[in-house]
């Protein structure tokens, strides 16, 4: 335990951490009662430089306090961990400050060569938790362990996930809950709404620190160009619209992408009512408590846009220093816009080769993007299953519909699957690559395993009963999501009858 301790060090130059105060605010978590270890990813934990048997052999108690938050010795004082502030719109309206409500950051890991920030989620009260508890519950730690794990197997950027430790300390949600900490780790965890922060606050001194911060650690070639910050600018649009495009192509729906939940790095962040989907829906809303469905599947690109805006103005005060004084406000925003222009030109190319790689396509042709179009209306109209189907998909052959059922069989209408599928044997007549080969490239980008809504349900009603099998059986089965896993079949199938009515809340 003293390795991982000394490990995680506190305001080292360079770090968030060493922004200072008007960055954060350095406090104690909250002791939870009796922590348990509940999940433990073994891969982050060799990604730190930690030795993963420490959290079940000997010490293994001494871990989960520590992860849970519980002093293990006074902390000192300027190694206390810290709550950063950030502000943000959330569903389309300023909500002013927010900040780290239930998120304490412990402080950084170097190990082989990256440094990584390593945070408690559910840790306790903050200075920003305005009506909130500080806490996160099992359910909702869980679900966020498991899918951070799982979308970085799947290839997707986002924060990754060290462990979930548990406690009987109650929670109220809806209903009575119990308390967990899940320890995330990320290059950085600053969102859009850091930004929005000081803007807003009319702090462009702060505002210039973090952006320098931002570039000096994760875009230093940002500094050769003529406007490093409209450079930053450009690199939060770039990941942003290929973050994006692997979004849509997964069926992932985030659920809450408030300008407090964009990562800067174009991580997925903050897993709340995510969730991928099961019968395809372009309008599908996975967030129960988004009435208006203004983070529907289908609008994730636009609000992704949205935000990028949002980024833009706050950085506004930035820009323009290269310029001469003259006229330099109206160019200023010239040159933004123009950046921002960029999110069109980056994430309609990422968005039609994302559908090309999961149709089997080697060759472009124009007609490409309709095609998928087409598959997608069908699949809309039939709620077909999303992973499924595209996998199914690579069993389909180029001569004959002798390899169709599969697929054809998630399709109610059969007969406007045949009618798609007669364009697409016609569109791989132009194809260079045999059956096999296209086979084996599309079951490359199209899983067939992913955190279906139940799969994470039935984890997590056994974790209650304090059975933590199936969280490790679960992380180890989403850790090759593209992989044949002969035995786990059972985990690719449809939802059961009993998942059909489970909604998931905004209340984590
Ligand atoms: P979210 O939509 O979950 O990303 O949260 C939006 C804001 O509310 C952030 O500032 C969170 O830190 C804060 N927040 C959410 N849940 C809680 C909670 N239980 N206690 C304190 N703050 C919270
Ligand atoms: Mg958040």
């Amino acid at each position: 335990m003293q390795q991982i301790a000394g490990a995680v060090e506190a305001g080292k130059p360079g770090s968030f951490a060493a922004l200072g105060t008007a960055f954060l605010t350095r406090l104690p978590a909250a002791p939870v009662p009796e922590p348990y270890l509940v999940g433990l990813s073994r891969e982050m934990a060799q990604t730190l430089g930690f030795n993963p048997d420490i959290a079940t052999g000997p010490e293994k108690d001494a871990f989960a306090a520590y992860f849970a938050g519980n002093p293990t010795r006074d902390w000192p004082v300027d190694a206390l961990p810290y709550a950063a502030v950030y502000s943000g719109h959330q569903f389309g309206v300023w909500a002013g400050q927010l900040g780290d409500g239930r998120a304490l950051t412990l402080g950084e890991v170097e190990h082989d060569g990256a440094r990584l920030e390593v945070q408690l989620k559910g840790a306790g009260r903050t200075p920003y938790s305005r009506m909130g508890d500080g806490r996160a519950v099992l359910r909702s730690s869980i679900r966020e362990f498991l899918c951070s794990e799982a979308m970085h197997h799947l290839g997707i950027p986002t924060t990754r996930a060290f462990a979930v430790v548990g406690s009987d300390l109650p929670v109220r949600r809806e209903e009575m809950e119990t308390a967990a900490i899940v320890t995330r780790v990320a290059p950085s965890f600053v969102r859009f709404g850091h930004f929005e922060h000081f803007y807003s606050n009319d702090r462009p001194d702060d505002l210039r620190k973090l952006a320098d911060h931002v570039i000096d650690r994760f875009y230093p070639h940002c500094r050769a160009e003529p406007d490093p910050y409209l450079a930053l600018l450009a690199e939060a649009v770039r990941t942003t619209a290929d973050l994006m495009a692997q979004w849509q192509g997964v069926g992932f729906c985030h659920g809450v992408m408030n300008t407090d939940n964009m990562s800067i790095l174009g991580l997925t962040i903050d897993y709340g009512p995510f969730g991928f989907m099961d019968g395809f829906n372009a309008h599908h809303v996975c967030n129960h408590s988004d009435t208006q469905g203004r983070y529907a599947y289908g609008r994730q690109p636009q609000v992704g846009y949205w935000n990028l805006f949002c980024l833009a103005q706050a950085l506004v005060p930035l820009f323009g220093d290269n310029l001469p004084e003259e006229g330099r406000a109206e160019r200023v925003v010239e040159e933004a816009q123009k950046v921002l222009e960029g999110f069109k030109t980056r994430f309609a190319p990422a968005l039609v080769a994302t559908m090309r790689a999961k149709l089997g396509l080697a060759v472009e042709r124009e007609s490409d993007d309709a095609l998928a179009n087409g598959l997608f209306e069908i699949m809309h109209a039939n709620r077909a299953d999303f992973t499924l189907t595209f996998r199914n998909l690579s069993k389909l052959r180029k001569a004959d519909a002798s390899g169709d059922a599969p697929v054809r069989d998630l399709f109610l209408d059969r007969a406007a699957f045949d009618a798609w599928a007669v364009k697409y044997r016609e569109r791989l007549a132009h194809e260079p690559r045999d059956d096999a080969a296209r086979a084996d490239a599309m079951n490359h980008v199209n899983p067939k395993y992913v955190l279906r809504n139940h799969l994470a349900e039935q984890a997590i009603r056994q974790a209650a009963e304090k059975d933590f099998s199936e969280v490790a059986r679960l992380l180890d089965v989403l850790r090759h999501p593209y992989d044949e896993q002969p035995g786990n079949e059972a985990y690719a199938g449809l939802p059961p009858d009993w998942a059909s009515d489970l909604e998931v809340s905004c209340s984590s």
